[in-house]
């Protein structure tokens, strides 16, 4: 997945893709709710500004931290709306991206700096200057060249990043019992035999290659991945031995060690362990760690994706992505988007471990979360912002144009909240990490309210 994703020779995000190709959009291979409705973006800037509200309103100090941004409209949209409360504004010291992509990073600082901005190199990473109150924007390759400190609050944005971290992928196998025998210590005419009773151990299932001459129907392709696509040059395959990661990775949480008695042989999981750095990253940001200890704990991160809310570990979730439609994961490797089902559970208890100073909320449905924050609502005022547009009269054909585009962003929005198979509600999910406040307080959409 790394490789696939962001090797330096030509990841399906750093370069592989040919030019004039795109990700992201309708022409792209997928698309996602801030290049769905701006109303998505807009949303998570009120959420942030209602935690800077309810900290105390730090007029200094305030960094906001956005990994994985894609084309960098998500953190547009947030800042323009964190505009409008210029004292939140006037707080923030600088923006860091997180990105791995150097052409995603020209495209972010052509829409948040424009594109006549000069981007400069340090040893931190890329700089810039923002449109928007002419913020500095750092661009790094990892949040670890993000600088810690104690006094800052950081206010972290995370939307299908985790997804595109690789994972690795375990089963519980039953190890037969063996037979040692050997000679009695008293009697050597009768050996005594003894039998170790069946093990159940964790084995990898690894990436190796097809055979070749391998065709779709010897590898068993799902027949819904494999239209469009030559058969996948690389196959999953049950490691006969334990690998470095199965011993480790499958025994590092009791989620996982409890199915050895819940489910047994065959019990399948996924781990992401970079998911784990990150959220570590970020609780440590915000609580301070025994590392960075902070004596206030302050900030917050907001992370939204896809994956199980109910506390299972994702299993079989591995999958390719191209022109909207489901592909093998191992065919044309770099030229395919792969991502994984996100472990809720998993970045929670990370995050806990992290730091003492921080809590949890969620993961709630995202339909649960916009609509709380108040989609509905912003989605009617764009509409008549929309219609109010223009002081001219407007002719049946400039009425009827303007009435299509608005019912254009009522549909964009209304995917962002549906429940059903084809929408997003339900399968994303939100999750907060906040500074430790024993529970008193839960965040907006989490079931708290403004605390102005
Ligand atoms: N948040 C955006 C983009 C999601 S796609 C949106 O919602 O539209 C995933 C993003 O994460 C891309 O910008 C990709 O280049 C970046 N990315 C993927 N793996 C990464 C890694 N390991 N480190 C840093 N950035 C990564």
């Amino acid at each position: 997945m790394r490789m696939c994703l962001t090797a330096d020779i030509g990841g399906y995000y750093t370069g592989a893709i040919e030019e004039g190709r795109d990700q992201f959009g309708l022409k792209g291979d997928f698309v996602t709710s801030p290049e769905i409705s701006q109303v998505f973006g807009e949303l998570c800037g009120i959420w942030f500004v209602a935690e800077w509200m309810a900290q105390g309103r730090q007029s200094k100090g305030v960094e906001l931290i956005e990994v994985g941004p894609g084309r960098g409209t998500l953190m547009d949209d947030m800042l323009r709306t964190i505009r409008r409360f210029p004292a939140m504004a006037n707080s923030i010291d600088a923006i860091y991206m997180v990105e791995a992509s150097p052409e995603l990073r020209v495209a972010q600082k052509n829409l948040l700096c424009g594109e006549d901005a000069p981007m400069t190199e340090s040893k931190v990473g890329y700089h810039s200057v923002c449109k928007y109150n002419a913020l500095p924007i750092v661009w790094t390759e990892t949040i670890k060249s993000i600088p810690i400190a104690a006094e800052k609050m950081p206010f972290i944005m995370a939307h299908e990043f985790f997804d595109a971290l690789p994972i690795h992928a375990f089963q519980l196998v039953s190890v037969p019992a063996t037979q040692t025998t050997s000679p009695s210590p008293t009697d050597t005419s009768s050996p005594s035999t003894k039998t170790s009773h069946p093990t159940l151990q964790w084995r990898e299932l690894l990436v190796s290659p097809t055979p070749p001459n391998s065709t779709h129907a010897t590898l068993n392709t799902p027949p819904s991945q494999s239209r469009d696509t030559p058969p996948p040059d690389f196959q999953l395959t049950l490691s006969q031995q334990p690998t470095r990661h199965s011993l480790y990775l499958p025994e590092s949480s009791p989620r996982y060690r409890a199915l050895k008695t819940n489910v047994g042989s065959g019990a399948l999981v996924e781990i992401c362990p970079d998911a784990a750095l990150y959220a570590s990253d970020f609780a440590s940001r915000i609580g301070g760690s025994p590392q960075h200890p902070k004596p206030r704990p302050s900030g917050a991160a907001l992370i939204l994706d896809y994956g199980p809310g109910d506390g299972s570990v994702p299993t079989n979730s591995l999958r390719g992505i191209r022109r909207h439609r489901r592909v093998s994961p191992f065919a044309e490797p770099g030229l395919t988007d792969l991502s994984a089902d996100v472990d809720f559970a998993a970045l929670a208890e990370a995050a806990t471990r992290a730091s003492d100073g921080i809590e949890v909320h969620g993961p709630v449905a995202q339909a649960d979360f916009l609509e709380v924050m108040g989609i509905r609502e912003r989605v009617d005022m764009l509409a008549r912002a929309m219609m109010d547009d223009g002081e001219l009269r407007a002719g049946d054909d400039e009425e009827e144009g303007k009435r299509k585009k608005v019912e254009d962003v009522r549909k964009a929005s209304a995917r962002l909240v549906d429940r059903g198979p084809g929408g997003m509600g339900k399968v994303y999910k939100a999750l907060a990490i906040l500074p430790e406040n024993e529970g008193r307080r839960r965040p907006v959409g989490f079931g708290g309210d403004v605390a102005a």
